[in-house]
């Protein structure tokens, strides 16, 4: 360690979500000491609010085809390998992860969204209970739904019984640090009232979330506005700003997911919104291909612009994260 830092680490890893806490167990379980270190007061960010359906895939192949579909060449191949052999090997990774507390994990079939090559490979996993464990009396401060806790809970057992793993809280990473080379070498992180300079050896992992309580970064990066959130309020695009700074190209910045809902009536929240209640996802009939399904439920609503004239469909397959899509074509 040299004289410019405060501590020395082998890994820094900001952000304690689903990322951050997967990262710090995988990075300690290849020896190295970790610092995990989380801007707000409780861990778990928008993960603590989620579902927590785990995709996972019977197949790498099928995985990779569906992905390569999806992504429709945005995204360079070795990646999307390197996500679908992590599919395919996520039942045995989270059955192992899972022993620590005991929880049940159950694994279904879970077609894709859409009926591309591989679709009927993909697969869900849920953590249907922990034993001694209730969401809301574990997690007090997160009143979302029951699968993320539940998730989130194997997650923070995993951190917790690993003592190569230090966990800071109310302490958000504020600058990247970076040697003469222009190498990030380490992360400036507030913390207990100061800046606390931590030299990061093996290197710094930014799993700080999303944008969604980032207004200003929204109005650069997407055309549709204004967008408001119903989950994290400490994810405001920090990680996005620190790799920017250190020069970091950016991808897939245009897409986001969502739906329509309503502003929060709580002038304390301007950012807040309120989701529609979620309808059951459907997928577009593809010819007699196994689970093609049509819509699940009827529809009980329409959306009107101003002059009362709807124009758009309310319910596409995906509506609680693509609803918001026909909105963005129309309103500008
Ligand atoms: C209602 C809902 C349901 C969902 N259901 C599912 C589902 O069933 N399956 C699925 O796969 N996905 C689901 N998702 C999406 C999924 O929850 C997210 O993609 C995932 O949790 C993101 O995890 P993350 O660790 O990247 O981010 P987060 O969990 O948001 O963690 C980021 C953390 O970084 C912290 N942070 C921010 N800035 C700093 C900083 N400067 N310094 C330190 N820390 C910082 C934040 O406070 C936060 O705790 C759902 C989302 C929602 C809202």
């Amino acid at each position: 360690m040299t004289d410019a830092f405060d501590l020395s680490y082998d890994v820094v890893v900001v952000g304690y979500g689903f990322a951050g806490g997967a990262a710090a167990i995988a990075a300690a379980d290849a020896g190295a000491r970790v610092l995990l270190t989380e801007k707000m007061p409780n861990p778990g960010g928008i993960s603590i609010t989620a579902g927590g359906g785990i995709r996972a895939a019977s197949n790498a192949d099928a995985a990779f085809a569906y992905l390569q579909a999806t992504n429709d060449g945005r995204t360079d191949e070795a990646c999307l390998r390197s996500i679908a052999n992590g599919m395919a090997e996520t039942p045995a990774i989270i059955r192992e992860l899972a022993k620590i507390n005991g929880a049940e994990m159950v694994v279904r079939d879970y077609p894709g969204n859409y009926p591309y090559p591989g679709y009927d490979a993909l697969q869900m996993i849920d953590i249907t209970s922990v034993p001694n464990f209730d969401p809301a009396t574990g997690y007090p401060h997160a009143r979302g739904l029951k699968g993320g806790p539940n998730v989130f809970k194997i997650v923070e057992d995993n951190v917790n019984a690993r003592d190569q793993i230090d966990v800071w809280l109310s302490s958000p990473a504020e600058k990247l640090i970076r040697d003469g080379e222009g190498r990030v070498c380490g992360v400036s992180i507030h913390h207990e009232g100061k800046f606390v300079r931590v030299q990061a050896t093996g290197g710094v992992i930014l799993a700080s979330g999303g944008f969604e309580n980032a207004p200003d970064l929204q109005q650069q990066f997407w055309q549709l506005r204004p967008v408001l959130s119903a989950a994290a309020p400490g994810n405001t695009g920090d990680g996005l700003r620190m790799a920017m700074s250190a020069g970091a190209d950016l991808w897939h910045m245009w897409h986001f997911h969502g739906s329509y809902g309503f502003r929060h009536p709580d002038p304390a929240l301007p950012n807040a919104a309120i989701r529609m209640k979620r309808m059951p996802d459907w997928r577009p009939s593809a010819e007699g291909a196994p689970g093609s399904e049509e819509k699940a439920v009827p529809m009980c609503w329409i959306v009107v612009d101003r002059k009362g004239q709807r124009y758009m469909n309310e319910y596409p397959p995906y509506l609680q994260d693509t609803g918001h899509r026909e909105i963005d074509a129309v309103l500008q």
